[in-house]
């Protein structure tokens, strides 16, 4: 299941940071997923409940903001915000596009205690 190893890769970054940091406790941790990721938030969440049993973030919070995802645009010859992969440019209509975000998963920050 994606999730389950999207959401261990999670617990394993803030689970090393505290460890750098000598924190014993995570309260919440803050992602930021982009839009074409193809991930389930609620999947995420049950996954990430689960792979932080016996961690140091055991019982912590997980906090998913979507990013937007972005494009070039080789007409308008800048970055667009685009919807869905498939879409054209929003400024031109056209369809000459590289996409460029969207896709990432990062670990923004994290509460702890
Ligand atoms: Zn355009």
């Amino acid at each position: 299941m994606h999730e389950l190893t999207l959401a261990r890769e999670i617990v394993a970054i803030v689970q090393m940071a505290a460890q750098n940091q000598s924190i014993h406790h995570i309260r919440r941790v803050r992602v930021e997923l982009g839009a074409f990721g193809h991930v389930e938030e609620k999947a995420l969440q049950f996954a990430f409940t689960a792979a932080v049993n016996g961690t140091l973030a055991a019982g912590s919070l997980l906090e998913i903001s979507r990013l937007p995802g972005q494009a070039w645009c080789y007409d308008c010859n800048k970055t667009v915000a685009l919807s869905t992969r498939l879409a054209p440019c929003p400024l031109c209509g056209g369809e000459k596009l590289d996409v460029i975000g969207g896709n990432e998963l990062r670990v923004v920050d994290m509460e702890v205690e």
